[in-house]
């Protein structure tokens, strides 16, 4: 496979420090609020990358943590813990807060076909091994102690890394607005691994350590538990882009720093969704969930297949319009699929690691999602039988995980269920199985007969508003319900 990587600024050939294994790290989400679909994109492609590591034949162990203590509403240190601001928001614990969002988040993936990663370690269950690091930091030379906290000293690094491509934006989150310089720091990028009760008396969640009793930092914990449970060696580590600077640049520091040689070798960021008054936040705007595109009537499948539209490294822009499009795709997708007959003929393994093949080549170039949704409209067009093209369709499935074969067999038995009404006159109508409908097309058939033409167009207009189509046919109609 060939992947951008972000520390490189290149697009190289992925290797791992064990052939055929890699060890895969991703940033989990703070669990102070929903998760909005922006951060989800994020979930969904770093989902599709895994599972094309394993489709391409990679044993993977995936590793996340959950964010439940620790992270200020500033990246860079600074305001009242996130964790807090929603307990207080909800008169909830912070516990409580953290318990009912994890399960939240949890809910949306497997909405989305998200799966789950083989290690969630939330940030209070390895307070002894942040300690651990810390305090060989301290022994090192690389953090100090100041006004009750620990600080990593940037300055003790040959090159305190930055993620190129974004350091113009990033590197201005040292000087936001609002955001007080904190004077115990000694150089500007110096941060925090260890708050104690000098400095935030009102925190929930505290711990006893050697400097105090106090809180991890946000950064500290992603080293400690990727450190933990990845061990030395790290392929890949991945995150939304808005994480490499500065959280992810403050995790190399930290874990080069203490294991002493380079620990992680291929940075997978995934870029913003953006809304047309530019980057979707929890703050600003129309807060998107999973469970408003429900309400609003869509399938989660219709974000997923958009997502997998475009690539991972350009920002998308989300509108609802862009939605309904990539749902009216999905829609008229799943009815081919559910066109063809799983019992037309033997599956023909060749065509299908033919296609299976070219799958692993056309999205191995640095994870081209949208290449493989052609790939699925290939297979549809691909001259073989039934039961070949659906073996095809199941097999890319395994990596875009669209729920392809269930949502047309779903809709197979639907339309099975379709039922035949019949007027007095013999007319017969072939529907979906909605009452309402089979009259309405049945008195414009008798309308028809009785050349009063005036009142069937009117009812085929009021049809055509509803979203229904209907066709004549010998001895009746046949109608159908059609996306615009
Ligand atoms: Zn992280």
């Amino acid at each position: 496979m060939y992947l951008y990587n972000s520390a490189t600024h290149k697009k190289e050939e992925f290797k791992t420090h064990t052939p055929g294994h890699v060890e895969m790290y991703t940033c989990g989400p703070t669990v102070y609020h929903f998760a909005h679909i922006g951060n989800l994109r994020s979930y969904i492609m770093e989902d599709v990358l895994e599972k094309y590591l394993r489709y391409a034949g990679y044993d993977v162990n995936r590793v996340m943590n959950i964010t439940d203590v620790g992270h200020l509403v500033s990246d860079a240190d600074e305001g009242e813990d996130k964790m807090l601001k929603g307990a207080r928001r909800e008169h909830k614990t912070v516990m409580e807060i953290a318990q009912f969002y994890t399960d939240a988040f949890f809910s949306d993936c497997e909405k989305l076909h998200i799966k789950r990663p083989d290690v969630v370690q939330p940030a209070t269950g390895c307070i002894p091994e942040y300690i651990r690091i810390i305090e060989g930091l301290m022994e090192k030379g690389y953090a100090y102690f100041a006004g009750g906290n620990v600080y990593f000293d940037s300055s003790k690094l040959d090159r305190y890394y930055i993620f190129n491509d974004h350091d113009e934006e990033d590197l201005a989150v040292g000087v936001r607005e609002g955001v007080e310089e904190d004077t115990n720091k000694r150089n500007k990028n110096d941060f925090v691994l260890w708050f104690t009760k000098s400095k935030f008396e009102d925190q929930a969640l505290k711990w006893d350590s050697p400097w105090g009793v106090g809180y991890p930092g946000w950064h500290i914990e992603c080293s400690g538990i990727s450190l933990k449970y990845n061990g030395e060696y790290l392929d890949l580590h991945c995150g939304g882009v808005d994480n490499a600077f500065p959280h992810h640049t403050n995790e190399i520091a930290q874990s080069e720093s203490y294991i002493g040689h380079p620990w992680c070798t291929h940075w997978f960021h995934v870029h913003h969704l953006n809304t047309a008054s530019g980057k979707m936040s929890k703050s600003k705007g129309e807060f998107l969930t999973v469970s408003l595109l429900e309400e609003k009537g869509y399938d989660p499948m219709a974000y997923r297949f958009f997502c997998l539209q475009s690539h991972y490294r350009k920002a998308l822009v989300f509108s609802w319009e862009n939605l309904d499009n990539a749902y009216g795709a999905y829609k008229k997708l799943i009815a081919r699929i559910a066109a063809l007959k799983p019992e037309d003929g033997a599956v023909d393994e060749a065509v299908v690691k033919a296609h299976h093949d070219k799958f692993v080549q056309q999205v191995g170039n640095d994870l081209n999602t949208s290449m493989a949704v052609t790939a699925l409209y290939d297979a549809l067009k691909e001259k073989t039988n039934d039961a070949t093209r659906l073996a095809i369709l199941a097999d890319h499935d395994a990596v875009l995980s669209l729920g392809l074969l269930e949502h047309a067999a779903a809709k197979r038995a639907e339309d099975a269920k379709a039922k035949t009404a019949e007027t007095a006159d013999g007319f017969t109508v072939t529907g979906e199985g909605d009452a309402a409908i089979d009259a309405l097309v049945l008195q414009r058939l008798e309308a028809k007969k009785a050349r009063d033409f005036a009142t069937a167009d009117r009812i085929r207009d009021e049809l055509k508003a509803q979203g229904v189509e209907v066709t004549d046919i010998k001895g009746g109609a046949i109608w159908k319900r059609v996306t615009a």
